[in-house]
Order: structure tokens, then C-alpha cells, then sequence
């Protein structure tokens, strides 16, 4: 069975373009100021608009990861 995939953003219904680890793309989406959905599944889909988001947010984080806090 194919469930179709949705955009896994709080608040967003729009069809998921991209699937994630959801552990991966959780931290950078909350600083985006994004929640993903609660669900059991460890992938995540997200939209075309939440994965350019995304994408920004990922690049930002190359250029700090020398200094990050530590978590
Ligand atoms: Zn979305």
C-alpha cells in the first residue's frame, strides 16, 4: 500500500517532495522556527517550499558548525 506522502510541517498539508530522517532535518526545521508532525515513522516528508527552507537553514549551519554549541 502507497500512502501518499504529506509535507511533515506543522500546520502544512501540502504533498511531501523529499523524504528526510526525521532526526536530521528536526534540529534545522526548529530553528527555522518549524515543528514537524508528531508521528511513529522515522522518515519525514517535506514540500517543495519547506524543503528550500530547509535547505537554507542546513547551509546556514555549515558555516557555524565550528563553533556550535555543544548540545
Ligand atoms: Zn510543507
Amino acid at each position: 500500500m502507497v500512502k501518499e506522502k504529506v509535507c511533515s510541517v506543522e500546520g502544512c498539508s501540502e504533498p511531501g517532495v523529499r523524504s528526510f530522517a526525521r532526526a536530521k532535518i528536526s534540529e534545522a526545521l526548529q530553528k527555522a522556527s518549524l515543528t514537524l508532525k508528531s508521528g511513529r515513522s522515522r522518515r519525514a516528508y517535506l514540500c517543495s517550499e519547506h524543503y528550500k527552507i530547509y535547505k537554507k537553514q542546513t547551509r546556514k549551519e555549515k558555516r557555524v558548525n565550528k563553533w556550535r554549541y555543544g548540545t
